[in-house]
């Protein structure tokens, strides 16, 4: 466990899907109408309700957010960003990583959201390293909560080994 002002930040190994936190994050693709990964983990247990919301809103650009409910999921909501893909945004990589994270945090301030679960995005079938994917992400979040009262609780769920010991790691000597 970590705090951050009066925030406190877990970081775990599980599944998303499992969380019951006010909000969980979908590592989404520009056409906000499922994929592989994460995307399709949650929209498969969610439900059509949740791709119904999606095809109105209708695609959401790299590096912002988008809000629906839940569907059958415990959350209440889930944010779908976009980060980047690796290797295609000649250099702006880290910064769509970064707008993510924070448009991601700021669109839950935006609807009162309290606790809120993150995973590790881009860094699957998009391939962002993530020893570099998790210094943007204790970047944005000390930005935000720098600024933002509200969020009470941030989970950061890892699927894979490899990736919660590098989070566990660099949070160890971040916060
Ligand atoms: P992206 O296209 O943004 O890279 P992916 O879903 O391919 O998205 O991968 C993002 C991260 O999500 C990867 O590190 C992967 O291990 C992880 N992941 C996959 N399924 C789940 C899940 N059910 N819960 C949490 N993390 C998951």
């Amino acid at each position: 466990m970590y705090k951050f002002k009066n925030t406190v930040i877990n970081v775990f190994k599980g599944d998303i899907t499992d969380e019951n936190t006010d909000a969980i994050v979908n590592a989404a693709n520009n056409t906000l109408l499922g994929g592989g990964g994460v995307d399709g983990a949650i929209h498969k247990k969610g439900g059509r309700v949740i791709l119904e919301q999606c095809k109105k809103i209708g695609g959401c650009p790299t590096g912002e957010a988008r809000i629906t409910t839940a569907g059958d999921l415990a959350s209440k909501y889930v944010i779908h960003t976009v980060g980047p893909i690796y290797g295609s945004h000649r250099g702006d990589e880290e910064n769509f990583l970064y707008l993510a994270y924070f448009n991601s945090l700021k669109l839950a301030l935006e609807y009162n959201i309290k606790s809120i679960s993150f995973p590790s995005i881009s860094t699957g079938a998009f391939g962002y390293p993530i020893e570099e994917a998790v210094k943007v992400v204790v970047k944005a979040v000390k930005d935000v909560l720098e600024e933002n009262e509200g969020i009470e609780n941030i989970n950061f769920v890892l699927y894979s080994d490899k990736n919660f010991e590098v989070y566990r790691d660099y949070f160890d000597i971040s916060f």
